[in-house]
């Protein structure tokens, strides 16, 4: 009997769940082949970005090759640049300069997750810094330590560069700004050229409170706390412009900076909206056992995915506590049309919500069981590590750890361009 064969389309959380789980289900089974493409060949534990843009944890300590992951899975470094439905192939290649591979499946598995969301705001896709992906990250960090050393030359364009703006008072938005703003200041401490009242970090958020995910009481915890180290915080402002050296604001201001980072909502993945299965904001709507509607052996989970929770009646939300549960049901339902299992929707009730609000401060509410300061960080702490997948990598993020209690953060500025500095007119990009 031919191979029955199984495409999972994106290695995050979602995509690499599925995989892991389909592993264990077929075992010592044959009968199916499983085929894994992502843009790069790690996983990303996301929640930790935050930690990592501002130095706390290192680049390479957040992200595990899947190869080393997967033990039966096929992978490929590859970008997806097409799906045929009707033809049951995908179409990706490792690189622009590289012939174009078919994939063809048998079960498609859509986990693509998501791209940065700009509301179409003027500039913002131009002139702001995503925070989504590693290499974001390490954009940020260099970034960061660039403005220092660039007013510690430049102290007549000090208002500009070092003031630092987050766009989004999400949960990410406020852990980037606790996490960058505790960096900023810290490093500060080397460049005595810089004053310290002439740093600025702002956050901005265009709704009516930080962290609409989280009980008001606690996102109004973490809103003091940040405004307490130094953030300036504007809740009911929008960004409505987005310039090189300057952003404006709803209430009319216009605010210099070379530094501002988007973190203002997640937009679908634009592959998705090539497909033609039905599609619920811009996701894919799929029915309670995780199969697109009307799309018989194409799955989807994730931050692709729309997924109605019956109980609620709402989606549930793009988190990664959600992609994994939903990875894992729909592999057991794949597998169920084999003779492994039965077939069952998926439900899932977050055991709770978790941010870290800067240095030793968080906010939690687990189980019903709400805590704010230290309890909550240190929780948030043993909860994320124990889901770092790689024991190798869990040990790397606790030294990281453990040193960050002894030792002032790293401001080594790691040039990633090949451009060569040349004597005269020379370009720095980082
Ligand atoms: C900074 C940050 C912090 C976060 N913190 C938390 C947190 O603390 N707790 C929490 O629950 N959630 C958190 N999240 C949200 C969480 O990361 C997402 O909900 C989760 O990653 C969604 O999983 P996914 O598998 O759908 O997508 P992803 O994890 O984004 O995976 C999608 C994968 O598809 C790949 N891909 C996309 N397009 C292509 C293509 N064309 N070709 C090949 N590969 C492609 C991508 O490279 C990626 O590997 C955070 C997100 C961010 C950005």
């Amino acid at each position: 009997m031919p191979q029955s064969r199984i495409v999972i389309a994106g290695g995050g959380f979602a995509g690499l769940y599925t995989a892991l789980e389909l592993e264990k289900l077929f075992k010592r089974d044959d009968r199916v082949s499983i085929t894994l493409l992502n843009h790069e060949n790690f996983f990303l534990f996301t929640p930790m970005l935050p930690e990592t843009g501002a130095g706390s944890i290192g680049t390479r300590h957040i992200v595990s090759p899947l190869r080393k992951l997967l033990r039966r899975t096929r992978f490929a470094e590859v970008e997806i640049e097409r799906i045929d439905l009707n033809s049951r192939v995908v179409f990706a290649r490792h690189s622009l300069t590289a012939s174009a591979r078919e994939f063809p499946y048998d079960h498609l598995v859509l986990t693509l997750g998501g791209v940065t969301n700009y509301f179409g705001i003027e500039g913002a896709a131009e002139h702001s810094l995503p925070f989504k992906t590693l290499g974001d990250a390490i954009f940020v960090r260099n970034h960061t330590i660039d403005k220092l050393e660039e007013a510690a030359v430049e102290p007549e364009r000090a208002s500009e560069l070092l003031t630092f703006a987050i766009v989004g008072g999400g949960l990410t938005g406020v852990e980037i700004s606790g996490a960058l703003n505790d960096f900023v200041r810290e490093a500060a401490r080397f460049y005595p050229e810089i004053k310290r009242d002439q740093i600025r970090l702002m956050l901005v958020e265009a709704g009516p409170r930080l962290m609409p995910e989280m009980k008001e009481e606690l996102a109004a915890f973490a809103e003091r706390v940040l405004i307490a180290r130094g953030v300036d915080v504007r809740t009911n402002t929008a960004v409505t412009k987005v310039e090189a050296t300057a952003f404006e604001l709803s209430t009319g201001e216009r605010i210099s900076t070379g530094t501002l980072i988007w973190a203002a909502g997640v937009a679908p993945n634009p592959l998705i909206a090539s497909l033609e299965v039905p599609k619920e904001r811009g996701r894919i709507r799929v029915n309670e056992f995780l199969e697109a509607e009307g799309a018989p052996g194409v799955w989807a989970a994730g931050d692709s995915a729309f997924i109605l929770d019956a109980e609620t009646g709402k989606p549930y939300p793009p988190t990664a506590q959600h992609a994994i549960r939903e990875g894992k049901r729909l592999a057991r339902n794949i597998a169920a049309g084999f003779g492994a299992g039965a077939r069952r929707p998926f439900t899932y009730r977050a055991i709770g919500q978790m941010a870290i609000v800067g240095e030793r401060t968080g906010v939690a509410d687990v189980m019903g069981f709400q805590f704010s300061g230290f309890v909550a960080w240190f929780l948030w702490r043993t909860y994320y590590l124990m889901r770092v997948p790689l024991l190798e990598k869990r040990l790397r993020v606790m030294m990281d750890w453990t040193l960050d209690l002894f030792f002032k953060r790293d401001i080594v500025q790691l040039a990633v361009s090949r451009e060569r500095r040349l004597v005269s007119g020379s370009r720095r990009s980082t």
